[in-house]
């Protein structure tokens, strides 16, 4: 039976270790401070918007939220995040996805600073984790590979496929572990023959978001398998794989909940830390 890939208890040991940090810094007299943009009222936006805070608030951070109105101008959200680049007490801003569909995405995103762009979404911070010369990281691709490395789970030389494509999830998760040298295919819903990718995969991570999309048929015996997909079915919260059967093939796997979920929270705030140190040359 596969180990499970504990999640939140990974979580739970770097929020301690940030909240040192973050300590240290405060005796410095400096206070992270991050700012959210919530534009409308996406429920799931509003859950995961007070999971962060509860997240802010046990590290010390300064949580603040923007909360705009579903009809939002460009224009209006334009100012909101110059104001918010040019406040010096600013240390990191994000947009919370999604955004309504008369926001144009990218031309607000580009406008962050990318000094303060916690996501890494700017097109500057994007070239430069393709560079591999990035300092900041996507949450959730970030919170995988601190999990990979807890486990001691070696990337270099292994076959790793990753079912989804979004510029928050599949695309910076490939470039990360490109730059550790895993051979990285990315599937889509476009891709034709999806099982000869991922039974051939080392590590198979999906971000599809469709509950049990990931029968045991799909998965390389003895591969280590992160399950990103968060799915609501019949009022539980799961994942993309079939667990209990993945688990009898798996060597390794996450679960959901518990797994990516509260890893993704915690290295969001390890991005707004980062971010302050940088800004006060700590
Ligand atoms: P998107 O909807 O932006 O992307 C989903 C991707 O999966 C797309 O690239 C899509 O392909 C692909 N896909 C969907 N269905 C299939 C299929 N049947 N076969 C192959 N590929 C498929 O979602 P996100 O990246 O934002 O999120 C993905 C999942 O991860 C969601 O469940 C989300 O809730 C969860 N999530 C979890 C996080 C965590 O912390 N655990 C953090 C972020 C997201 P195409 O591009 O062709 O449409």
């Amino acid at each position: 039976m596969g180990q499970l890939l504990d999640g939140q208890l990974l979580a739970d040991l770097r929020t301690g270790k940030l909240k040192e940090s973050v300590n240290k810094l405060k005796a410095g007299g400096i206070i992270p401070c991050f700012c959210v943009i919530n534009i409308g009222n996406d429920p799931s936006s509003q859950i995961y918007l007070k999971t962060k805070k509860r997240k802010a608030d046990e590290i010390g951070i300064v949580q603040k939220v923007y909360q705009l109105p579903e009809n939002e101008t460009q224009a209006d959200l334009l100012a909101l995040i110059d104001r918010l680049n040019a406040d010096q007490k600013v240390d990191g801003i994000m947009i919370q996805l999604p955004a309504p569909k008369q926001i144009n995405l990218n031309q607000a995103l580009e406008r962050i600073d990318p000094e303060k762009d916690v996501d890494c979404l700017t097109p500057s911070n994007v070239g430069r984790l393709w560079r591999g010369d990035h300092f900041v990281e996507p949450a959730t691709a970030h919170g995988i590979l601190a999990l990979l490395d807890h486990y001691q789970l070696n990337l270099q030389g292994q076959n790793v496929v990753i079912i989804g494509r979004s510029s928050i999830v599949g695309k910076p998760l490939a470039a990360l572990m490109l730059e550790r040298d895993a051979t990285v295919s990315i599937l889509h819903a476009k891709t034709q023959n999806l099982a000869a990718y991922t039974k051939r995969a080392d590590i198979l991570v999906s971000a599809a978001g469709q509950a049990g999309m990931i029968t045991a048929k799909l998965v390389k015996k003895d591969a280590i398998v992160i399950d990103v997909g968060i799915n609501r079915q019949n009022g539980k919260t799961v994942g993309d794989v079939d667990f209990d059967a993945v688990r009898q093939k798996a060597k390794y796997l996450t679960p959901v909940p518990g797994g990516i979920g509260p890893l993704t929270v915690e290295s969001l705030m390890e991005q707004v830390v980062n971010l302050t140190r940088r800004k006060n040359g700590r």
